[in-house]
């Protein structure tokens, strides 16, 4: 693939940004050794001259590969992309409707997690993936004018057992490992900073304070990234119905929906979430994506509480209109995203037993999804071992929200051939050896 650096020489009758046509007559003689001679035409102006062109550069340019990705939740897209603003060509397809899984579902709390000093190399990835939010949140704003809804907004960490009171020391032993900033609240500091708002009983015995969470109106996010996908020249299609994978060889070469569209792939990165497995097994690749329903419960409280609130695995996130998301739970259902009377009601209780004004509120709505776990906890990231042009990008269970700007730079960097090799190979589909193989 050759792109030409053009100078015109000779011409008069066209401006840079005017439409022209050229037609190539031969190779100039008198022009340097690319130079061609060229007759050109000016729609603006309807003249038509013959003119050199000199100085004409072969380059050689190696075109970047098209990319398919199939799966339009906070993954897929994010990859979307990250890989267009590197210059791939890229197309997302969708069985349904982009962002209305997992995505959609989740409760967008980015948790504290240092990129550079993190111990474990997973939290350096959810580390990247807070920074890279701060910064995607910027500029998307800057370029396109589009609102992730990225809160800076901190987060209260309490205990209310001696369980979760030990749980919390190792939590502020490695925060203080990672040189994350966080203090210990007194009562009197922990009532000032939330109005009186928060119940006394049963008693906070810990209760750590840090600036270092934030969190992302995921809805917001994922809609911006279409958007923003769509602007960068990227191909988003929906309601394709189920998808099949045609192989030639060692490779996906073509991909056909029930809907009866079709289209061939170069590299095809697969991130459809916890339905990622059953993809991979029309390839007789059995990668285990279990599903893991999280359901959430949403009050309308007027005056937003000022930051999020964990307790254990739950917790209360709130909007700034005045919503709040109560989550969550971790439950195996299958498939199944249907709410369930007993967790909403012990939801709720969670939720009215840490802020007694809710008490005379009942939840406006309520919710679930299925998060998409791997079989070791850790997200599969990367080539599928024996095929030449298939990526993988999923299993990210209950931060997949805040990897996924982080994960979508790591599988863009492998693709271009670099990538951090401890988390490649940590995350790699290959951990699973001989068990990939159906
Ligand atoms: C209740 C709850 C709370 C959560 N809270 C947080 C949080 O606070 N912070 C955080 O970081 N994470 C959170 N998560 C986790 C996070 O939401 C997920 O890890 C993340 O959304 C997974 O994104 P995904 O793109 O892989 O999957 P999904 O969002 O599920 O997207 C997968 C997409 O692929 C499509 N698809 C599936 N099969 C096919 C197919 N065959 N062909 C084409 N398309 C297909 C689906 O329709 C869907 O659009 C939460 C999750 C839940 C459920």
């Amino acid at each position: 693939m050759f792109s030409l650096t053009i100078a015109l020489a000779g011409s008069r009758i066209c401006r840079p940004g005017d439409t022209i046509e050229l037609a190539i007559l031969k190779p100039s003689h008198h022009s340097r050794q690319w130079g061609v001679d060229f007759q050109i035409f000016s729609r603006k102006t309807a003249w038509r001259s013959f003119c050199t062109l000199c100085a004409v550069e072969p380059t050689q340019t190696t075109m970047k590969p098209h990319v398919t990705v199939i799966g339009g939740g906070a993954i897929g897209l994010s990859l979307a992309y990250e890989l267009l603003r590197r210059g791939y060509r890229v197309r997302l397809l969708e069985r349904s409707e982009i962002g209305r899984e997992a995505s959609w579902a989740g409760a967008g709390i980015l948790a504290p997690a240092h990129p550079d000093h993190s111990l474990h190399p997973l939290d350096r990835l959810a580390g990247l993936g807070s920074r890279l939010h701060r910064e995607w949140a910027e500029r998307l704003r800057n370029d396109y004018g589009l609102d992730v809804g990225y809160w800076n907004c901190g987060g209260l960490y309490i205990a209310r057992s001696p369980g979760e009171a030990a749980a919390l020391r190792g939590q502020a032993d490695s925060w203080e490992a990672e040189h994350l900033s966080f203090r210990k609240l007194t009562p009197a500091e922990l009532t000032a900073k939330f109005g009186g708002r928060l119940a006394t009983s049963p008693r906070v015995i810990t209760a750590l304070w840090t600036d270092e969470e934030s969190q992302i109106r995921n809805p917001h996010f994922i809609r911006s990234l279409a958007a923003a996908v769509m602007r960068e020249g990227g191909e988003i299609l929906e309601q394709l119905g189920e998808l099949r994978l045609q192989t030639r060889g060692n490779r996906i070469w073509r991909v056909e929906s029930a809907s009866g569209w079709a289209g061939e792939c170069e590299l095809l990165c697969l991130a459809a979430g916890t339905w990622t497995g059953q993809l991979l097994e029309q390839l007789a690749i059995a990668l285990p994506v279990e599903p893991i329903r999280g359901q959430m419960a949403l009050f309308q409280i007027g005056q937003p509480l000022p930051a999020i609130i964990n307790e254990g695995s739950r917790y209360l996130v709130p909007r700034k209109d005045g919503h709040l998301l109560v989550g969550s739970t971790m439950e195996e259902a299958g498939f199944d995203r249907s709410t369930t009377e007993l967790e909403q009601s012990q939801l709720v209780a969670f939720a009215r037993s840490l802020v007694p004004e809710l008490a005379a509120r009942e939840p406006i709505r309520s919710w679930a999804g299925l998060r998409p776990a791997s079989y070791d906890g850790f997200p599969y990231l990367g080539a599928i071992p024996d095929w030449d042009n298939l990526f993988v990008s999923t299993g990210h269970l209950r931060s997949g929200l805040q990897l996924a700007p982080a994960s979508a730079v790591l599988l863009a960097e492998l693709i271009a051939g670099g990538g951090d090799p401890e988390l490649l190979r940590l995350l790699s589909p290959a951990r699973l050896g001989r068990h990939l193989d159906g």
